[in-house]
């Protein structure tokens, strides 16, 4: 399970202030392990990107500026702590529930903003690049995730739902991340292999397997049968 904090931090472009939250504690006790090389949780962390609501900029959490405050009067931590709960509890009535203490809260960017932040100046590097193209293909395959293990909900997908409509560019994404992963480590032999499966590529991925040590003989083993049976969905270790 995950805690969160409230911590007031600028947008790096307006230099507009929000309220984000931060990881004070985590444990893995709930996390599950999924072939894509995801430790899922259901309180999940963050994944890293922000939208300015302000100025529309994307830019990464980690470049977001401290904000220095005084030291918190018993009264006012206690007024603000009431006022985020309040969010937590109603975010629609956010607007009703902001005072002059609290600014509006940030959210980390949902998966199809990511293709834009993959194509936006807060992109500098071929790493930031693999980063959000992993996170692109983590995020699409969470709604499996989600949905697991009722596999019959995963054809049933109605036009329009976001599996649907991100079907082709998670594909094109996945396509490009084959590009960008190196053969150095089982881990990486592993990625490949899972990004040909789950693009249907059984051949390939099977091919690949086989230069891969048993280090992660679990892993190796449910890709292989997955590839076998020509299933590319994303599987649960167990
Ligand atoms: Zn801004």
């Amino acid at each position: 399970m995950t805690t969160y904090k409230p911590t007031n931090k600028k947008c790096p472009h307006c230099h507009d202030t929000f309220e984000f939250l931060e990881i004070m504690s985590h444990n893995t006790f709930s996390t599950t392990y999924w072939t894509d090389g995801r430790g899922y949780d259901a309180l999940r962390g963050f994944n890293g990107m922000c939208k300015c609501p302000a100025c529309s900029s994307f830019f990464w959490r980690k470049d977001a500026i401290a904000v220095k405050k005084e030291p918190y009067s018993d009264e006012s931590f206690i007024k603000q702590r009431l006022a985020f709960i309040n969010k937590m509890v109603h975010p629609k009535n956010q607007d009703e529930t902001n005072s002059e203490d609290t600014y509006p809260a940030i959210q980390d960017i949902t998966l199809p903003q990511m293709f834009d932040f993959l194509v936006s100046p807060a992109l500098t590097s071929t790493e930031e690049e693999y980063y959000v193209r992993k996170m692109i293909w983590w995020s699409y395959n969470d709604y499996y995730r989600a949905l697991y293990p009722h596999e019959e909900h995963y054809t049933q997908q109605e036009e329009g739902s976001p599996l649907v409509v991100l079907q082709e560019k998670n594909s094109e994404n996945m396509k490009a991340l084959l590009d960008l992963v190196e053969l150095t480590s089982d881990e990486e032999i592993l990625t490949k292999a899972e990004l040909y499966r789950q693009l249907g590529q059984f051949d390939e991925c099977l091919s690949l397997l086989t230069t891969c040590s048993d280090k992660y003989e679990v892993a190796k083993s449910i890709i292989y049968e997955q590839a076998t049976n020509k299933n590319n969905y994303v599987q649960l270790l167990k």
